[in-house]
């Protein structure tokens, strides 16, 4: 399997013009694969399994900068912890004190996002909306090694574009309310299918798999 090259290059001429990054997931995908965006000069790279992305970045190059976008087990954290630069599914309390634990003991601080569950189906993971509110208020919540960074989150898979947006729009809703006043934060919600309403709707960042890589064998 090859990459799709002229699909990469829509994707990235469309989100340069609304300052949106891109993460290329290449969960199930080779190193080879990846190298050959890598020398298109992509540099974000999200994966969803810990052992997966470990041997990957044992590979693959030191400047590569991969993001965990899957549901993270906190006895795994420890093996990300020396490397990994964004981890975009932080879904309950006791993960942030396992991250911030090995963040420690790494001697650096690791960015993260809090999933919201913002979709229909309950099979998703994520703090509720409802959450949120009590989540910031303690300031116990968010320990030193940590930083939240902003919110991550999925649209109810559909082909219902009104469902969607609608999701997508309370995510910002949210996204607004919690760091408006911070040019650095980071609201990733969008992929292959839905990526365009998500930036229309004011995502910065996007997680696009299949559109690039092709579809997957299921894992
Ligand atoms: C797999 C995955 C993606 C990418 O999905 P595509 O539909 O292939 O673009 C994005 N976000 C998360 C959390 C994923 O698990």
């Amino acid at each position: 399997m090859s990459i799709n090259k002229n699909s990469y290059q829509e994707i990235t001429e469309y989100l340069e013009l609304h300052n949106t990054t891109l993460v290329a997931v290449s969960k199930t995908k080779s190193a080879r694969e990846i190298r050959e965006l890598y020398d298109l000069g992509q540099r974000d790279f999200g994966e969803n399994y810990v052992q997966e992305l470990l041997e990957k970045q044992e590979e693959l190059p030191k400047d590569i900068r991969w993001h965990f976008i899957g549901h993270l087990q906190s006895n795994k954290v420890k093996f990300i912890a020396p490397f990994v630069h964004l981890i975009h599914g932080v879904d309950r309390g006791s993960l942030i004190k396992e991250i911030n634990k090995q963040a420690k003991r790494a001697n650096r601080k690791i960015e993260c996002l809090l999933q919201v569950h913002i979709a229909e189906e309950d099979s998703k993971f994520g703090f509720k909306p409802e959450d949120l509110p009590s989540f910031f208020a303690r300031e116990t919540a968010v320990p030193e090694n940590v930083v939240i960074k902003g919110l991550m989150g999925m649209a109810t898979f559909t082909e219902n574009a009104d469902l969607i947006r609608s999701e997508f729009r309370e995510l910002k809703g949210l996204f607004d309310s919690y760091f408006n006043d911070r040019a650095e934060a980071v609201l990733s919600m969008g992929m292959s299918a839905d990526y365009k309403i998500a930036v229309e709707e004011g995502s910065n960042m996007v997680r696009i798999g299949s559109l690039i890589f092709g579809s997957r064998t299921n894992k």
